[in-house]
């Protein structure tokens, strides 16, 4: 089956990139190769204490592991358009390079040409406090929603072909973004506020405006965004799932299970190796194959192929 994960945050864990063969964290590259065909949205993310300089933190990171697929192209091997992904679904570990807040973009246009250029297809707008593009669910309300220059950020990427993430946006931006996009956009690690009332999680409103994009919802494992104790288990997966699911159908649910960026994991949960855990409790939940297949990556696909060039 096609497994296809909207966000992790391993690269911002390890030292070098030949890490991500294989580490102590939540992902590496060969226990996701257990899976047939796996896809993961490798997101460069710099911690609390790393924001002094966070565009400094992620561009590192995204240029080693650039350097690492140039070293070992058998080892990391990167999508980059809509054929490369094409190719991957004849089978092995394949990953997509990501960025999560656009002050990897220092303000600039013409660094997020340089950043497509490179290879990086997703952006999340911001993380936990307001950048030059837009506030955060978290931030000061610093534009109410979109700045100016986020607006051309946005027209940009989807010229260019690049996936547009509003995990960790106000939902003053939520809808700046949604009022002027015309391709599908992902929230791609985010679950429900009905059911988990956390504001990082979508208002019903808001998973049904992603839908009518065709985009997709990313389910996060994150505790304390699957129950607002945080104590969670494999069926509270389930359950944001069915929520979605009864909102909009099945066409717009995939993963987002954020390893590496979330602690603590449902129960049963070390890391990659037990995903299939979620896919065979949607089984026993009575989704039928071809259900579990869109949720489990089909999704995502379908939305990266119409995004990427
Ligand atoms: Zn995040």
């Amino acid at each position: 089956m096609l497994i296809f994960d909207g966000h992790c945050d391993t690269l911002s864990r390890i030292n070098n990139p030949e890490d991500l063969i294989k580490n102590g964290f939540h992902w590496d590259l060969e226990r996701a190769g257990r899976y047939g065909t796996y896809i993961q949205v490798l997101a460069s993310f710099a911690d609390d204490d790393l924001r002094a300089r966070p565009e400094v933190v992620m561009a590192s990171q995204l240029e080693k592991a650039i350097a690492f697929e140039d070293a070992y192209p058998d080892r990391l091997r990167l999508i980059r358009s809509a054929s490369d992904l094409k190719a991957a679904t004849m089978g092995g570990v394949y990953c997509i390079l990501g960025a999560e807040g656009a002050e990897i973009f220092k303000g600039s246009l013409k660094e997020l040409e340089r950043w497509f250029q490179k290879g990086l297809r997703v952006v999340t707008l911001c993380w936990n406090y307001d950048n030059e593009v837009c506030d955060s669910v978290a931030g000061q309300r610093t534009h109410h929603g979109l700045s100016p220059f986020g607006l051309k950020v946005v027209k940009r990427m989807q010229e260019l072909g690049m996936v547009i993430d509003l995990s960790h946006a106000s939902d003053e931006t939520f809808e700046d973004v949604l009022s002027c996009v015309n391709s599908p956009v992902a929230a791609t690690h985010s679950n429900c506020r009905a059911i988990c009332a956390n504001p990082r999680n979508l208002t019903d409103a808001q998973i049904i405006q992603i839908a009518r994009t065709g985009g997709v919802v990313g389910i996060n494992f994150y505790g304390y965004f699957l129950t607002n104790t945080g104590k969670a288990q494999i069926k509270d997966i389930i359950i944001h799932i069915e929520h979605i699911a009864g909102l909009v159908g099945t066409g717009h649910i995939g993963l987002g299970c954020d390893f590496d960026g979330a602690n603590p994991m449902p129960g049963g949960i070390m890391g990659v190796e037990n995903l299939y855990l979620v896919l065979e409790a949607l089984g026993k939940a009575n989704y039928t194959d071809q259900d579990i297949r869109m949720i489990a990556g089909g999704n995502f696909m379908r939305l990266f192929t119409q995004v990427l060039k």
